[in-house]
C-alpha cells in the first residue's frame, strides 16, 4: 500500500487541543507518513490567525506588538502541549531570531520570510508532539520557486530527488525558496498547494486535506437556513470550478498537481476522521460521479460589470480586443464576458479594480468609441453539475425558480464546459438566490 499525504489546516491547529487531535488522527493510520501543516488559525471568534498577524507587518506601525502577539500564541500552545521549558524557550528564541533577520533584510521577500515562520514553527511543534520517529523537514529543502517568486515544478522535482525522503515527516506548508535561498510564499491558503505538490512528488496513493469542516458542502452553510448536505464525491474539474467560484474549502491551485498525477483527494473534518468526507477523483474516473445532477452551488460577491454599447459593434472584428486591451492596460483580466449584437458586458472582480473604476470606464470609452455603463455590487452564483448542459429542462427550472421569487439575473450562461451554470445577480440577493436553488435541488432530489 502506498503513502498518504495529509495536510492539516490552521483552524484545526489553533490550540494545544488541535495539535493533540491531529497527532491522534495521524497515528490512527500508518499510511499517513507525510504531514503538511498550516500556521495556527483563529480560535473560535477570538483573535487573529498567526498568518494575518505576521502579514500585518507589511503595514503596521507597531511591529514589536505584532511579534509579541505571535510569540504569545506559540508559547501558549507549546505550554498547553506540556513541552519542556527548553523547547518553549527554543520556539520563542526562533521568533526573536526571525524578527532580527526580518529587520536586517532589505529585499521585498522579507515579508514572505517572516510570514512563513507561522508554518515553520507549527511543523516543529507537530513533529515534537508526534515523537522521535518523526522528523520535521523544512520546506526550503523541497519546494522551489523562481527568482521572481513563481512555483517551479522542475526544480522542486529535483529537490525531492535529492532529499530522498523516506516517511514520517512533517513539512511546513505555504512556502519554499528560490535558488538564492530567499523564501517565497504561495498565495493565501497555499498550504493546500504544498500538500498537493508533496503528494504528486512522492507518488502518494491519496492526498488528504483535513479542516474544521466535515468535507465540501453542496452550498455554503452561511447562505442557507437549513444545513446543506455534503458532497460525497466529485471530479477535479468540478472541485476546481467550485473552488474558483467561491467555495473556500480548498485552494483551487492545489488541484493541478494531484490531478496531473491522478491522485484522489479526500477532504474531511479533523474532528470526525471516521466520516468519509468528500472524495475528488480524476475527471475520467467513474468514481467521480454520483447520480446527482447538481453537484454544488457556490457564490461570490464583489464584481463590477462594464456594459459597453455601440451600434454595429459586431461589424468591428477588433472591438472585443480593444475593450480587453483597455482593461489589460490596468493589469486587469476579466472574470466573465457576455456578448450581444450591440453590447459587450465584461465582469471584473472589485478587489482587482480598487478605486480605478471611473478611470477604467473612461479608457474603454476612449479606446472603443463606445458608451460604457457600470453596474456595481454584482454577485455571481455558480451551479456545478456533471450533465447540466445536457439537461436544459433543469436549467430552465432553476431560472424559473428565481423568476417566481422576483430574482432577476443580470446575466446567466452555461459555461463552455457545459458543466456549470453561471448566474449574475444583485449582490444583496445572493443569499436568496443560493437558498432558492438549493431548495429546488433538495426538493427534487437533484
Ligand atoms: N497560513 C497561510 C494562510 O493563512 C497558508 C495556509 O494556511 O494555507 O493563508
Amino acid at each position: 500500500m502506498g503513502d498518504t499525504v495529509l495536510k492539516i489546516g490552521g483552524s484545526s491547529l489553533a490550540s494545544a487541543e488541535g495539535f493533540r487531535q491531529a497527532a491522534k488522527v495521524i497515528r490512527n493510520d500508518s499510511k499517513r507518513r507525510y504531514i503538511i501543516v498550516s500556521a495556527p488559525g483563529k480560535r473560535p471568534k477570538e483573535d487573529m490567525k498567526v498568518t494575518d498577524l505576521l502579514r500585518s507587518l507589511r503595514s503596521t506601525q507597531h511591529p514589536i506588538d505584532t511579534m509579541r502577539a505571535v510569540k504569545e500564541r506559540f508559547v501558549e500552545i507549546a505550554k498547553g502541549l506540556e513541552f519542556e521549558q527548553d523547547f518553549v524557550d527554543f520556539l520563542a528564541a526562533s521568533l526573536d531570531e526571525a524578527e532580527a533577520r526580518f529587520k536586517k533584510l532589505r529585499c521585498e521577500t522579507r515579508f514572505d520570510y517572516i510570514e512563513s515562520r507561522g508554518e515553520y514553527l507549527s511543523a516543529l511543534m507537530l513533529a515534537k508532539v508526534l515523537g522521535s520517529d518523526w522528523q520535521c523537514i523544512d520546506a526550503t529543502k523541497l519546494i522551489r520557486f523562481s527568482i521572481s517568486g513563481q512555483y517551479d515544478a522542475i526544480m522542486t522535482r529535483r529537490a525531492f530527488r535529492r532529499a530522498k525522503l523516506s516517511g514520517n515527516v512533517v513539512i511546513p506548508g505555504y512556502y519554499g525558496c528560490d535558488s538564492r535561498g530567499r523564501i517565497h510564499t504561495f498565495s493565501r491558503g497555499g498550504s493546500d498547494i504544498t500538500g498537493a505538490v508533496v503528494a504528486a512528488m512522492i507518488g502518494a496513493d491519496l492526498y488528504e486535506n483535513a479542516t474544521d469542516v466535515p468535507g465540501v458542502y453542496v452550498a455554503n452553510p452561511n447562505m442557507l437556513v437549513m444545513t446543506p448536505t455534503l458532497i460525497g464525491r466529485m471530479s477535479y474539474s468540478q472541485m476546481q470550478e467550485m473552488a474558483y467560484r467561491g467555495a473556500n474549502v480548498l485552494h483551487y491551485e492545489a488541484i493541478y498537481p494531484v490531478r496531473e498525477a491522478r491522485i484522489p483527494t479526500r477532504l474531511f473534518g479533523l474532528l470526525t476522521p471516521n466520516n468519509l468526507g468528500t472524495y475528488i477523483y480524476p475527471d475520467d474516473d467513474k468514481r467521480a460521479y454520483s447520480d446527482h445532477c447538481i453537484t454544488g452551488i457556490t457564490e461570490k460577491p464583489g464584481f463590477t460589470m462594464f456594459s459597453i454599447t455601440k451600434p454595429g459593434m459586431n461589424a468591428d472584428d477588433q472591438f472585443t480586443l480593444k475593450a480587453l486591451s483597455a482593461l489589460s492596460g490596468y493589469g486587469l483580466g476579466y472574470d466573465h464576458i457576455t456578448t450581444g449584437l450591440d453590447t459587450l458586458d465584461i465582469i471584473v472582480p472589485d478587489d482587482k479594480i480598487g478605486d480605478r473604476r471611473e478611470a477604467i470606464a473612461q479608457t474603454i470609452r476612449d479606446m472603443c468609441s463606445a458608451d460604457v455603463n457600470l453596474t456595481s455590487e454584482v454577485g455571481i452564483v455558480c451551479v456545478v453539475g456533471q450533465d447540466l448542459g445536457k439537461s436544459f429542462v433543469k436549467v430552465t427550472h432553476i431560472l424559473n425558480t428565481l423568476a417566481v421569487r422576483g430574482i432577476e439575473p443580470i446575466f446567466y450562461e452555461l459555461g463552455g464546459s457545459r458543466t456549470n451554470l453561471v448566474i449574475g445577480v444583485a449582490q444583496v440577493r445572493l443569499r436568496e438566490t443560493v437558498g432558492a436553488i438549493y431548495e429546488y435541488m433538495f426538493r427534487n432530489h437533484l
